[in-house]
């Protein structure tokens, strides 16, 4: 049976790896197609499709989206967008400039803590226009001002901690309408984690497409409980390792097993939505 992995992360958002190397392990572990779903950004699916084409591992498109329903936080996974769609485009560049002005902002905090670090020294390690907490992690550490990347987010980053600054979030149903527009599927990202339940029903509503059902935080219990909501709902299901490389410890790719099926759905939802967008397609 073939297996795929539809959440991983690279170095163009809070991952570690290269459009290489996520394609490399994709192959090592004897993946037959990968999604890359950087946090707003698209910035490495060009070249991390070309060195899937290389390796002959199927690519899909795909983004992870941060919004707020009701208070609470979700994310929201698009797969099999168009990668040049303009208000993708436009839309995420505003949650990239949010993300820099963020990153300003906590140095700024850091610096007023007495704490020496360069935002120079954060962007030139980040390197990727949708910088996080991460990278200020990493270049606390480099810096030498932190012994760990825990003990940053300890001391510093963690949320309602001295240098921690709250991001602005769009909301779920705005989530959904932006990667709809851009030819894509809408799938809830690791509800588990975020114990979101109550929200699903009015997110179906809004046209919400699939659960991530496999994820690495989904004990096997939770696992079930998803498909079993998946199918209430008639809702696609997806998974993935949520693998961000090196930044947390040891590398996930490949550690969740997703079914190859789950991916032919997807692709039939996707060319669906594509079609219902064109503008004769529809009675
Ligand atoms: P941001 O989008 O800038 O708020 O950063 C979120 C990223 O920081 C996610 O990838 C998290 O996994 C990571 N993160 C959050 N809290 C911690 C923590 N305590 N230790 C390590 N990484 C963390
Ligand atoms: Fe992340
Ligand atoms: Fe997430
Ligand atoms: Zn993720």
């Amino acid at each position: 049976m073939a297996f795929v992995d539809l959440h991983l992360h690279s170095r163009f958002s809070d991952g570690t790896y290269a459009p290489e190397e996520v394609a490399a392990q994709a192959q090592r572990y004897g993946l037959a197609a990968i999604a890359l779903t950087d946090h707003d950004s698209v910035e490495g699916c060009p070249e991390t499709e070309r060195a899937c084409a290389a390796v002959g591992i199927e690519f899909i498109a795909g983004i992870e989206l941060t919004s707020e329903q009701e208070e609470n936080e979700l994310h929201i996974l698009g797969y099999c967008i168009d990668t040049h769609n303009a208000r993708l485009l436009t839309e995420i560049a505003r949650f990239q400039a949010v993300r820099q002005n963020r990153i300003r902002e906590m140095v700024e905090r850091l610096n007023r803590l007495r704490v020496p670090l360069s935002v120079d020294a954060v962007f030139a390690l980040a390197n990727c226009r949708a910088p996080g907490r991460p990278h200020v992690a990493r270049a606390l550490v480099a810096a030498r001002l932190c012994g760990s990347l825990d003990e940053a987010f300890e001391r510093f980053l963690k949320k309602n901690r001295p240098a921690w600054v709250p991001k602005f979030k769009m909301s779920g149903e705005k989530a959904l309408e932006l990667i709809h527009q851009a030819g894509g599927v809408a799938v809830l990202a690791h509800p588990g984690l975020n114990r979101t339940d109550q929200v699903i029903p009015g997110m179906v509503e809004a046209g919400l497409d699939g659960i991530e059902c496999f994820h690495t935080k989904h004990s096997t219990v939770t696992t079930e409980r998803y498909l079993e909501l998946a199918d209430r709902f008639h809702l696609l299901v997806t998974g993935g390792s949520d693998c961000h490389g090196l930044n947390k410890g040891k590398p996930l790719i490949g550690t969740v097993r997703v079914p190859y099926q789950h991916v032919e759905k997807l692709k039939a939802r996707a060319a669906e939505i594509k079609t219902a967008a064109l503008p004769h397609a529809s009675p």
